[in-house]
């Protein structure tokens, strides 16, 4: 399973694709991929091989300022049918996860109470309903953001979109892997690990347990437990024959 994402000008599909290719070697089930572009969301999801996303999105691009995010998914919650594939989407966010959220049953009971309807049978789900459940409370979609993440126990590598801060990836990590980097045009990139980075970014974090944040267009905000974390960027080592 992995997951990647991207801030910036370049072709979205082409950086998804062929970074979730980098990533097969972690084992999957299904893929799927989301887009966020002058305020629309487009998703594409397939069950099986890449090749079947693939093939989904060639006739799609996007070039120009935007934000993508790319999934492939090891079933824990719920069978490796398209329904299940990642990303899941509430009525204007997207999210995609690697990992368990544990009390998943609980806040899925209270959403379900609150007569919100789910599409699939993952653990992951509750994650983006639960997120809009607190910007309608809240108003303000980093506030929101924090407040998820403290409600969620387990493993989890992250990341949203929202049409209501379409220049951001909101991200969360723990027990589970997770970087970020920079080019040198101010691209930002997310990947489970730095091989899809390899020639795309200059510079990475890798991410710490609990910490989360996210990265408005090129300004990254990290924080653990409420607390603004200082960014450790390395230099990504290009060691690719
Ligand atoms: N628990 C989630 C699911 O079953 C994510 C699995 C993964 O790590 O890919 O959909």
């Amino acid at each position: 399973c992995g997951i990647v994402g991207y801030i910036g000008k370049k072709e979205k599909r082409d950086f998804l694709i062929d970074g979730l290719k980098e990533l097969e070697y972690r084992g999957y089930d299904s893929a799927g991929i989301a887009v966020l572009k002058d305020g629309e969301i487009t998703s594409f999801k397939a069950t099986g091989k890449l090749s079947n996303l693939d093939h989904k999105v060639e006739n799609f691009s996007s070039t120009g300022f935007g934000v993508g995010i790319g999934h492939t998914r090891w079933a824990t919650h719920g069978k490796p049918t398209e329904a299940n594939a990642h990303p899941h989407w509430g009525q204007f966010s997207y999210i995609i996860h690697n990992g368990i959220i544990e009390n998943y049953k609980e806040i899925k009971d209270e959403l379900l109470k609150d007569g919100i309807t789910f599409l699939s049978q993952t653990d992951t789900e509750v994650a983006v309903h639960l997120f809009e459940k607190n910007v309608r409370e809240l108003g303000d979609c980093f506030k929101a953001f924090e407040k998820t993440i403290a409600s969620l126990h387990g493993a989890y590598a992250i990341l949203l979109i929202t049409k209501k801060e379409p220049d951001v990836i909101f991200f969360a990590k723990n027990a589970v892997p997770l970087l970020l980097g920079k080019s040198s045009e101010g691209e930002v990139y997310f990947s489970s690990s730095d091989a899809p980075l390899i020639g795309l970014a200059k510079e990475v974090v890798y991410l710490e347990d609990a910490q989360y944040g996210w990265a408005k267009n090129q300004d990254i905000t990290l924080l653990k437990e409420h607390v603004q974390q200082q960014l450790d960027f390395k230099p990504l080592i290009h060691d690719k024959l």
